[in-house]
C-alpha cells in the first residue's frame, strides 16, 4: 500500500523500489497522505494488515523542513517530518498482530529532501549548480524543480507518471544513494522491510 501525497507519486515510488530490489513492484492500494493530515497514517497501516499486503510505504516531501532525519541525532524529534510520520503511524501496534501464513508486513517511510522531484532529477543526472538539496525549501524552488523535471510548473498527471516511470526504469539506485542521503535512508528501509529474507 502506498500512502503518498499524490497518485502521481506512486509511479516514482514503485519505480524506485523496483530499482532497489531489482524486481517489479505493483501499487495494490493507494491512499492520499497529506503532510498536514498525518493522522490518516495509522488507518492505512491497519488496512494494509487487514488486506494481507506485502508492505506499506508512507511518504511525504520534506518541503524545506529544517530538521533533516538523516542529519539529526538519534531519538525522535518533533520538527522532523520523518520522525513525526513514523510516530503517528504507530506501526509497533500492527507489527505485533499475527499474520498466519504471511511474511511480516514491511514498513517504509519516505521523506525526499526536498521533494520527490529532487530524487528524480538526481536520478536523471540533472546538472544542479550547488547543493541539490538547497532547491525546493520554498514554493518558488519547488516550482523550479517541477519545471526542470517535467518542463512545466503544472504538468499533467500523464506527464508526471510517464517521466517518473522513464527515469526510474533507468536509475542506478546505488549511485543515487551516494548523492541523496534521504534516498539512501529510504533504500536501506526498502531492503530491510520489503526484501524477502
Ligand atoms: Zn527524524
Amino acid at each position: 500500500m502506498f500512502g503518498v501525497e499524490s497518485v502521481n507519486d506512486v509511479a516514482a515510488y514503485c519505480g524506485f523500489i523496483g530499482a532497489i530490489l531489482d524486481r517489479e513492484v505493483e501499487a495494490a492500494e493507494i491512499r492520499a497522505l497529506r503532510p498536514d493530515k498525518l493522522e490518516a497514517a495509522p488507518l492505512f497501516v491497519r488496512q494494509a494488515h487487514r488486506l494481507g499486503l506485502e508492505g506499506v510505504v508512507l511518504a511525504i516531501d520534506n518541503d524545506g523542513a529544517k530538521i533533516l532525519h538523516e542529519a539529526h541525532d538519534p531519538g525522535p524529534i518533533p520538527e522532523c517530518r520523518h520522525c513525526s510520520l513514523r510516530k503517528v503511524a504507530k506501526i509497533e501496534v500492527v507489527r505485533s498482530w499475527p499474520r498466519p501464513a504471511l511474511p511480516p508486513l514491511g514498513f517504509v517511510f519516505g521523506v525526499p529532501v526536498q521533494t520527490i522531484e529532487t530524487w528524480l532529477l538526481l536520478a536523471r543526472g540533472h546538472p544542479f549548480s550547488g547543493d541539490p538539496h538547497a532547491v525546493g525549501r520554498d514554493s518558488a524552488g519547488r516550482r523550479m524543480l517541477k519545471k526542470w523535471l517535467y518542463d512545466s510548473e503544472e504538468p499533467s498527471s500523464e506527464t508526471m507518471q510517464r517521466i517518473a516511470t522513464e527515469v526510474t526504469s533507468m536509475v542506478d539506485a546505488t549511485a543515487l544513494a551516494t548523492t541523496s542521503r534521504s534516498f539512501a535512508h529510504f533504500a536501506e528501509q526498502v531492503r530491510a522491510e520489503l526484501a524477502p529474507s
